[in-house]
């Protein structure tokens, strides 16, 4: 029996809570971005039950061209307009560089990916850039941006201040945004 098998099993007990049929529309109106890390329940981390928000993950919960895609999905069709970051502790992106992971890759495959992991060693200074990349997107409605860091340890999740974020020039730049193709002539 493989773990898939055991996860279609236990939709049965599932049928048991299941919340009935729901808008598609999130009742909260608000969207999460966040690392796809096995410790983050975000729903019970945040409060939130069925049908009260999107949750967008990636790993490191990094704002992607296609988490910019799922927002503007999220904002135009589906009418959510805040939007949290949430990355945490002990991310597994903290575990490599970027080039480290692509020798990695190109040593075990044979081929080289032609993207970057997107490591990062400050996870506030992360957070601080996914907000900016956030409200830098010219396609977004977002009334509200905001992010925070989960301690995997602890469970408490911490705000991350954004002194920057009127002044979106200061935010810019950092390593982590080469290969950005939606930062081009925003
Ligand atoms: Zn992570």
């Amino acid at each position: 029996m493989t773990e898939i098998d055991r996860m279609l099993a236990a939709n049965r007990q599932w049928l048991a809570n299941f919340p009935g049929d729901l808008p598609v529309a999130p009742a909260r109106g608000a969207a999460v971005v966040a690392c796809m890390d096995s410790r983050m329940p975000l729903f019970g981390m945040l409060g939130l039950a069925v049908g009260d928000a999107h949750v967008i993950r990636n790993a490191g919960g990094v704002v992607t061209d296609d988490t910019l895609r799922s927002l503007a999905i999220s904002q135009h069709l589906l009418g959510t307009r805040e939007v949290v970051l949430v990355h945490h502790t002990d991310c597994g992106l903290n575990k490599a560089t970027d080039a480290e992971f692509a020798d990695l890759v190109e040593r075990t495959t044979g081929h080289r990916p032609p993207f970057a992991a997107r490591a990062f060693s400050d996870v506030d200074a992360d957070v601080r850039e996914s907000m900016e990349l956030v409200r830098a997107a010219p396609y977004l409605l977002s009334t509200e941006v905001r992010g925070a860091v989960y301690d995997v340890a602890t469970g408490l999740l911490r705000e991350v201040k954004d002194p920057a974020a009127p002044h979106h020039s200061q935010a810019r730049g950092g390593p982590l945004q080469q290969g950005q193709g939606q930062e081009s002539g925003s």
